[in-house]
């Protein structure tokens, strides 16, 4: 079964040390929330699992299917079925979204493609596209315009929710979008997540709003403090944080803040 394992991962950005020996494993099926104050490391350890330039693996390693990917490339991670959602996605003018979904699902699905080597043909994506966009209720419009571009935070959860059921993913990893989402837009992702199949991938789920686990409970919340994995426990933790916040968890763990 599909499984990412991270084993004593430390991670330093521009010289400054910010995680300091996270232990996780995800596996496919599996619902994992990652909750932590903010500036505890958590968009750190998404963006070093899918391979950021920027961030420097100096201790530990990343293992997906027993296979050891600390150095490999971001585009061969996304070929080989990880995916991570930005906290902060980037935009594309000039591309539209239907387009970068029909190369990024080309590259999934046929993992030694070349750029400027066949796409899936255009009826089956169009017919695929159309068939998933009915799914989730969406405008067929929204495949129409540029990735990102001028898109309010509900648009970009949508977009983001549109990816992972076209590519359909092994680890998925979602970071909270920092635009606000109103709670309308919040249900709807998190309705849309479940609907997607959870089950057919293993789901690292960042956030503060206790609205998007609220159709996906997780079996696993872990707690980041400092840059290290300070407890695990189950649905009941994140509920807990939701209710009470970190002080309970700062007075535990004093060294780690
Ligand atoms: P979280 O997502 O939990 O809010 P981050 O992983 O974004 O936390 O950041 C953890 C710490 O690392 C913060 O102190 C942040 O300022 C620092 N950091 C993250 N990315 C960078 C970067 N590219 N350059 C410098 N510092 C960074
Ligand atoms: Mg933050
Ligand atoms: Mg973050």
């Amino acid at each position: 079964t599909d499984t990412l394992r991270i084993e004593n991962l430390h991670v330093s950005v521009e010289g400054k040390q910010i995680l300091r020996g996270v232990n996780l494993e995800i596996k496919k099926g599996e619902t994992h929330a990652l909750m932590g104050p903010n500036g505890s490391g958590k968009s750190t350890l998404g963006l070093v699992i899918m391979g950021h330039p920027k961030y420097e693996v100096t201790e530990g390693a990343i293992y997906f299917n027993g296979e050891n990917i600390t150095e490999r490339e971001v585009d061969e991670r996304a070929r080989m079925g990880l995916f991570y959602a930005f906290q902060r996605p980037v935009a594309i003018p000039g591309v539209k979204l239907a387009d970068f979904l029909r190369h990024a699902s080309s590259n999934v699905r046929n993992p030694n493609r070349k750029e400027g080597e066949e796409l899936i043909p255009m009826r089956e994506f169009r017919k695929e596209l159309k068939g998933k966009m009915e799914q989730l209720r969406m405008d067929p419009d929204f495949a129409r315009r540029y990735v990102n571009d001028g898109f309010s935070g509900g648009e970009m959860k949508r977009a983001e929710i549109l990816q992972l059921a076209m590519l359909q993913p092994k680890i998925a990893i979602l970071d909270e979008t920092d635009s606000g989402l109103d709670a309308d837009a919040v249900r709807l992702a998190s309705q849309s997540i479940a609907e997607i199949g959870r089950e057919k991938m293993g789901l690292l789920i960042i956030t503060h709003h206790d609205k998007l686990l609220e159709h996906n409970p997780p079996q696993f919340t872990h707690v980041i403090l400092g840059g290290r994995i300070v407890e695990t426990g189950g649905a009941e933790l994140a509920d807990e944080l939701h209710t009470q916040g970190y002080d309970r968890i700062r007075r535990m763990y004093p060294d780690a803040a």
